[in-house]
């Protein structure tokens, strides 16, 4: 897991030290290198060059590291763990503020969480209490109502329905150039065309 995200204001006024170099957020689980550069411990997988030898490369100064010149940072840890910064949905409304060690359970719970929409296609994210109002206005990715077929259609795919699949949206007819008669029944009458074919040339044979 990569660092801390933060509101827009703790990211400005707080020391460039805290912040991890390959994340850019604040660290999470401090590693402080024989450089003395600053990463998140997950973050430094990133820096592996070599998997065998597990040598990395500081990413700020370019210094080949060994696995033994990178060490858990304590005090840089609780000292993180202990600034006091707002909730990270600040701008969205949320005036929540406490320690960094609190930060996530907060927001877990926050009501300015934003998550992503059901479909995955989306991608947008909306807080959780505007969900049901995308659902329903907004998302491109919403199952609507067909009005030829009834069936349940993502909206995206509407016209590609219309034109390819839908039974139930009227289509030429190639035999009689009708264009009023539903898809699936051009179909049906285009078979049924073919069969009295068949049996009127069998009675010829006949
Ligand atoms: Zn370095
Ligand atoms: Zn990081
Ligand atoms: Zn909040
Ligand atoms: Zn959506
Ligand atoms: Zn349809």
């Amino acid at each position: 897991m990569a660092g801390f995200r933060l509101a827009d204001t703790d990211k400005e006024t707080l020391a460039e030290k805290y912040f991890c170099i390959f994340c850019l957020l604040l660290l999470r689980d401090a590693m402080q290198t024989s450089c003395g550069h600053f990463y998140c411990q997950s973050c430094l997988v990133n820096l592996i060059q070599n998997a065998t030898s597990m040598l990395m490369i500081c990413l700020n100064d370019k210094k080949r590291l060994q696995p033994n010149e990178v060490f858990a940072d304590k005090f840089m840890r609780r000292e993180i763990l202990a600034l006091v910064v707002h909730c990270t949905f600040k701008d969205d409304g949320c005036i929540w503020k406490g320690e960094v060690r609190h930060l996530e359970n907060h927001t877990s719970t926050c009501e300015f969480l934003k998550i992503p929409c059901v479909h995955p296609e989306c991608g947008v994210l909306v807080k959780k209490a505007d969900l049901t109002e995308h659902l329903e206005k907004e998302c491109m990715y919403r199952l609507e109502k067909c009005k030829f077929c009834q069936g349940q259609i993502n909206l995206n795919r509407m016209k590609v329905h219309h034109e390819n699949e839908c039974p139930g949206h009227p289509a030429v007819c190639d035999k009689c150039r009708r264009d009023d008669i539903p898809r699936g029944r051009v179909k049906h009458m285009l078979l049924k065309l073919k069969l009295a074919l068949l049996l009127f040339k069998m009675t010829i044979i006949l």
